[in-house]
């Protein structure tokens, strides 16, 4: 049977990993280049990392992922990668023709100690790279954190590599979104855009993975921010970055670089969240009102909340995913009324536990709280004592099936379903669309399991 090899006996572990709640660094670095327009995300190391993380993407967005990889042989892993990017860089060019190349590494390339922005340099002397053509990368050890790792370090790389600063301020703000679904980039920059703030996204994934058919296949769609924006965020106003983990890193590397102040906000999930996104947009914004679709949209969520707060109370929940993604929903989760018992991620990073223990302490005191967790972890404390209800992606959905939980899917990877790429579950809107889910997911097991006397028709 199914996960019959977890035990509710726990022995502490140190070095067995089991179902692990995160990936490697470079395909969160694939994700972020993907968000640029005209980007050819390359794999520098063996080609078995790049199919993997194409592939991920692909289940995960069910569109084509395109990148290239470097393709080490054993050769290449003892004498190095020089002759592999160059080559490379001269296929890609001619064959693809991007605007631009971002290179990321794997664990190969980093171990053996390749020197990419040398190589990228003696490739240029070559002539691999042509007049008016990018190259940019970053490193992504994937033995170092995780896949947020990776996407925050190839947003830095990009602002290092590319933003400038001319000395005429624009009357723009940069948003960066986090390692989230092009819906959730769509929802932030609809909202902006209401609030009348004129702005540039990076990386911006809507347009290039949640595109449509329409007969002709684009290898480089429409979407993703554009070479000259991302140059132009070295003189914008400000920067919002949405997630400690995700985009800090980046808004960090812009304030250094171009003296671009930044703010840190927690992704805009629930009431709370989307309130501190719409309060700071309101500092840019020309008369600093709140549009009125915004308001109504808030009330809409209120009164859904009122409506189905009794179904929520209490209810013991556990939360598990990217540490960004679980500190917004944790605070979501309270806002209804959940009790958030279990809270991982598989990412490293203390600020996970810090802000966890900020939320939970004062009324969830018991709660599990832990970052480089895995999932035979959470599903032994399952064993020990149940929950109501999973949030989770889909590698919780064996934890779901066997112990009977209802499971609602959430974040990064989504392999079973399908409405997330189009359907946001940031602002107001995002939340009233997940109050619906959580509130199916329990009221199908309701219906499902209840004796025949509690099976209401009205709910
Ligand atoms: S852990 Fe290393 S070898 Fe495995 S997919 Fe990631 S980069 Fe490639």
């Amino acid at each position: 049977m199914m996960l019959n090899g977890t035990t509710a006996e726990i022995v502490e572990r140190k070095a067995l990993r089991i179902n692990a709640a995160k990936t490697c660094q470079p395909i969160g670095a694939m994700y972020a280049s993907l968000g640029i327009h005209g980007c050819m995300p390359h794999s520098h190391g063996s080609q078995g990392c790049c199919s993997y993380h194409r592939s991920h993407l692909t289940r995960h967005f069910k569109e084509p992922v395109v990148a290239t990889t470097s393709s080490f042989t054993e050769g290449a892993s003892v004498f190095g990668g020089l002759a592999n990017l160059t080559q490379a860089l001269k296929n890609i060019f001619s064959i693809y023709n991007p605007d631009i190349v971002a290179v990321h590494t794997t664990c190969l390339s980093e171990v053996i100690g390749d020197d990419v922005p040398t190589i990228v340099k003696r490739a240029k002397e070559e002539g691999a790279v042509p007049e008016g053509k990018l190259v940019i990368h970053t490193n992504t050890p994937s033995f170092v954190g995780s896949h947020i790792t990776g996407f925050a370090n190839m947003v830095s790389s990009i602002i290092k590599y590319l933003a400038e600063r001319t000395g005429e301020t624009k009357n723009q703000i940069n948003l960066i979104p986090g390692f989230v679904e092009p819906a959730d980039m769509r929802e932030l920059k609809r909202l902006t855009r209401l609030m009348g703030v004129p702005f540039v996204m990076l990386p911006d994934t809507s347009g290039v993975l949640d595109g449509g058919l329409d007969g002709e296949y684009q290898m480089f769609p429409k979407g993703g921010t554009t070479i000259p924006e991302i140059k132009s965020m070295g003189d914008s106003i400000a920067t919002l970055a949405f997630g400690h983990f995700t985009s800090n890193p980046g808004a960090v590397t812009l304030e250094n670089k171009h003296n671009v102040p930044s703010q840190l906000l927690e992704l805009p999930v629930g009431v709370g969240g989307t309130d501190a996104f719409i309060q700071a947009l309101r500092a840019f914004s020309p008369d600093g009102a709140v549009h009125e679709d915004i308001a109504a949209e808030r009330g809409r969520l209120i009164d859904m909340i009122s409506d189905m707060q009794q179904y929520f109370h209490q209810k013991r929940v556990a939360i598990a995913g990217d540490p960004d993604h679980v500190i917004a929903m944790t605070k979501f989760a309270l806002e209804l009324g959940l009790r958030p018992v279990y809270v991982i991620t598989g990412s490293q990073g203390n600020h996970f536990e810090k802000r966890l223990h900020e939320l939970l302490d004062p009324v969830v005191p018991d709660a599990k709280i832990k970052q480089q967790a895995d999932f035979f972890e959470l599903h032994q404390w399952i064993k020990n004592a149940p929950v109501d209800l999973i949030l989770a992606n889909t590698y919780g959905k064996y934890i779901a099936r066997v112990e009977d939980i209802p499971l609602v899917r959430f974040g990064f990877p989504i392999l079973d379903r399908v409405g997330h790429r189009f359907f946001t579950t940031m602002g107001y809107a995002g939340a009233i669309r997940l109050i619906d889910q959580i509130t199916g997911a329990l009221f199908d097991k309701k219906d499902r399991t209840c004796p025949e006397e509690w099976f209401e028709l009205v709910m």
